[in-house]
């Protein structure tokens, strides 16, 4: 080994260091959480480039989200120098919509201009394609339609192959076939040719289209293959049907005994964790690891067993819980950091409650008061939660506190109504064939097009078998039937305005029109364009900034910051491609490769906004905010300290899968993500009654909870102070300290007032109304805050009972 090699591989246990220079057959590294997987992946891509001879054009690494791949690929440029750069490192969807771009040429029905569309978009054109076919909405959703064409595609089924499985897979033999199934496999079918006419890709067709152009064109293959000469995939339990038949549609096959031709095999790495497969509902299958060395020949496991994130107690918490799956490889995963503090736990009276206690615990972990420096600061900090609306309550404590805090997933800019209109218009200016963001800006802002004349346009479209857009265009000729002269005029309108943005968008990135036209959006390079002119160009030339203008709804003045946050967003996007590119002339000039959008073009800003996806709005510490998420978000992350909560049955576990055994193992795994995402310090917290769809609900402890030695649990609080213990029926106080405490008095379900009691008799009180309590006795309402639902009155009932809060939802028990 070469001084940098060595350096590379230093620090390593013994069973990392053979990951990263293990050579030649298929690699799988499984491992718990925290055991330097992906640590190890980018170990082992820096040591080929510095040791093997290894180039970086021929590496391909494959992370789980666009911000895992950002910092891999920094952290490798960071170890080997910028030459790295030249690598591909990004996610199955990324490196797929590279391939399809610079092999489009071979799509036969679609143009490197394609759009991609995201779940919205899908139920949209889902939407036209059932009515179209005259099916009833009710019985054929869009949302449920889709989530079933998206399952095949999952498992890389056309719509003949679905169409055949419903005609033989029915229930009733004397039936012919399952007719529901059927007709889902036409709106498939159906739809599919939409798409392509749309020159369109949904987010799933990205990997099953790119499986299907590397099988039909061998010779295509065979160029990755050649190129690509390794391949590591981060989070392989995370992976569905169709990226595992790319992956091996990548890496090859070794050549058939005596049979010549081909090249060898690349070499594959894959990490992976089966524990932490939490994505089993969009198709991910922990048998891509399970079965690893039997789909690949010769391959060779290495197991991780030290952990390097977690302390003992975290680790044994996590242990505890993910032992309670069956059918598991048991592992042992152990850390030399020693057992460290306690895990905290606290029984809250309410999701706010919670959240008021995760508020004041953060205030004081990053107190400079106490001895002038504080443990940590806000960044170090993680809240999770179960599902994304767990977040309201935490956040309406922490502005109250001054928190300073960052959602992830939870603004979702770009899925607002007026951003995704925006995003349609450039969507439209780069691929006019693009037939439901066309439908979508066609009037809006409302310029007078209605139904009608949409619906003898899209006929007409239909009919010709010419896009929506010539469909357009033939209408201002007059060659539409049954438009009158007023939609004609209007129509007319649009078109100009679409033709209008097209050519200066051409012109201001120094490209000529005409036949040069499309290839020119994808290629256009940066000199002196920006794609903030042409987001403003838009929003001024459409009308939509003047709508919004002229309005006085206060939600218009909202929408006019988000499309000039847009407008920002698309500045800052151009100003750093035109950096990057100023960067790298002082190294190697990057080229530009097929398949990759010219820097700072219109192509690669749409890349970006529809690639992107909850996890990689991740806060950098840099930030100086607490991160906020839901569990699934916080897979491969880690935090110094981390809060998991809602740990109730029938909120997590969810309500879902209690009866299901599959479900509930999904369930554990999501508890064992959560629990080892933490590297210093653990707290769980629980609500004895939480707001679900507006109405309080009270769920027993989480099973999951249980399962977790209670001596390694610090409770706060066990038991909120209003609540009976069960045995001295009346007598209240809480408990700190979790000794003398057994799991089934915890358990004590109390939450909202009795539902059946407030049925009987229910008073509204105001402040300074007494009340008689059947349990607390009398008191005095102290103080009020929220309406409706949300309404909470805290009376004081003095004594060892002291300030209770209740919720008025629903009436309260007592008397005045
Ligand atoms: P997950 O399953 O959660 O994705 P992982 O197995 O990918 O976890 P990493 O995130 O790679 O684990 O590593 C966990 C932590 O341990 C990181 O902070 C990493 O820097 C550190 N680490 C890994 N290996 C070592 C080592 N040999 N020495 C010191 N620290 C290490
Ligand atoms: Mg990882």
């Amino acid at each position: 080994l070469s001084d940098r090699g060595r350096e590379l591989i230093d620090g390593l246990n013994p069973q990392q260091r053979a990951a990263v220079v293990h050579q030649g057959a298929p690699l799988l590294i499984v491992a718990g959480a925290g055991s330097g997987k992906t640590a190890v992946l980018t170990r082992r891509i820096a040591f080929l480039l510095a040791e093997r001879d290894v180039t970086p054009g021929q590496i391909l690494a494959i992370t789980f989200t666009n911000k895992a791949a950002a910092e891999m690929r920094e952290r490798v440029i960071d170890l080997v120098g910028p030459r790295a750069a030249y690598m591909w490192v990004s996610t199955f969807h990324s490196t797929c919509v590279r391939i399809l771009r610079a092999q489009s040429g071979l799509l036969g029905d679609r143009n490197s201009n394609f759009s991609i569309y995201d779940a919205d978009d899908s139920r949209r054109l889902l939407g036209m394609v059932i009515r179209d076919l005259g099916l009833d909405p009710k019985k054929f959703s869009p949302r449920g339609v889709g989530t079933q064409i998206s399952n095949h595609k999952n498992e890389l089924v056309d719509p003949e192959e679905a169409a055949a499985a419903a005609r033989s897979g029915g229930t009733d033999t004397a039936a012919e076939g399952d007719p529901t199934a059927l007709t889902v496999a036409e709106i498939y079918g159906e739809y599919q040719r939409r798409l392509a006419a749309a020159n369109a890709f949904d987010f799933d067709d990205l990997i099953g289209e790119t499986v299907s152009l590397l099988q039909r064109h061998p010779e295509v293959a065979e160029y990755y293959r050649r190129r690509f000469r390794h391949v590591l995939i981060d989070e392989y339990q995370d992976t569905n049907h169709a990226q595992y038949v790319l992956v091996r549609e990548l890496v090859g096959e070794e050549p058939a005994e005596g049979g010549g031709g081909g090249t060898s095999p690349s070499e594959l790495c894959v990490v992976g964790d089966a524990d932490q497969s939490i994505y089993a509902f969009r198709g991910a299958t922990i048998r891509n690891i399970e079965e690893f060395e039997r789909d690949y020949t010769n391959a060779e496991t290495i197991l991780l067993e030290q952990n390097y994130r977690s302390t003992q107690t975290i680790l044994s918490a996590a242990n505890a819980v993910i032992s309670r799956n069956t059918g598991r490889r048991e592992k042992r995963l152990w850390t030399d950091s020693g057992d460290g503090e306690l895990i905290t736990g606290y029984v809250a009276d309410s999701d706010r409650d919670e959240a008021a206690f995760i508020a004041k615990e953060i205030e004081q972990l990053v107190d400079y008061s106490i001895g002038g420096s504080a443990s940590h600061t806000y960044a170090d900090v993680a809240v999770f939660y179960r599902t994304n609306t767990g977040s309201r309550a935490l956040e309406e404590v922490f502005v109250r506190h001054g928190l300073p805090y960052k959602v992830v997933g939870g603004t979702k800019f770009y899925e607002r109504k007026e951003v995704r209109d925006i995003v349609a218009y450039l969507r439209v200016v780069a691929n006019p064939d693009d037939q439901v963001s066309l439908r979508r800006i066609l009037n809006t802002p409302r310029r007078g097009i209605g139904d009608r004349a949409e619906a003898c346009v899209a006929v007409h479209s239909e009919n010709l078998g010419v896009s929506f857009y010539q469909a357009l265009i033939d209408a201002t000729e007059g060659r539409v039937a049954l438009l009158n002269t007023r939609a004609v005029k209007q129509i007319t309108g649009f078109v100009d305005l679409i033709e209008g943005l097209r050519s200066d968008y051409l012109m201001s990135f120094g490209a000529v029109g005409g036949d040069e036209a499309d290839s020119a959006v994808a290629d256009a390079t940066t000199e002196g364009a920006d794609i903030g002119d042409l987001v403003d160009a838009i929003i001024d030339r459409s009308g939509y900034r003047a709508e919004l203008e002229a309005s006085n709804d206060p939600q218009d003045g909202a929408r006019l910051d988000n499309i000039n946050e847009l407008v920002a967003v698309a500045r800052d996007f151009s100003l750093e491609a035109a950096q990057a590119s100023d960067d790298v002339d002082l190294e190697a000039p990057v080229p530009t490769e097929e398949g990759e959008p010219e820097p700072g073009s219109l192509a690669a800003f749409l890349e970006k906004v529809s690639l992107v996806a909850d996890a990689d709005q991740v806060p950098d510490e840099g930030e100086g905010v607490i991160t906020m998420m839901t569990l699934h978000t916080a897979k491969g992350l880690e935090f110094p300290v981390v809060f998991v909560t809602g740990w109730e049955d029938g909120h997590f576990p969810h309500m879902r899968a209690l009866g299901d055994p599959n479900e509930l193992s999904e369930e554990r795994r999501l508890a064992y993500v959560g629990i080892t995402r933490a590297r210093q310090r653990l707290y769980l917290t629980r609500a004895m009654s939480r707001a679900s769809w507006g109405q309080p609900v009270s769920n027993p402890e989480s099973r999951f909870l249980q399962e977790i030695p209670q001596h390694l649990i610090d409770w706060r609080r066990t038991e909120p102070r209003r609540a009976p213990r069960e045995s001295s029926g009346g007598a209240f106080g809480y408990s700190s300290g979790g000794s003398g405490f057994g799991g089934s008095s915890r358990r004590t379900s109390f939450g909202a007032p009795d539902p059946s009691r407030a049925r009987n008799k229910t008073v509204h009180y105001e402040i300074g109304d007494r009340m008689n309590h059947p349990k607390f006795g009398m008191g005095k309402a102290v103080a009020k805050e929220g309406t409706g639902i949300t309404e909470r009155i805290t009376f004081d009932f003095g004594g060892n009972v002291g300030r209770v809060t209740l919720m008025t939802a629903g009436g309260l028990p007592g008397e005045k």
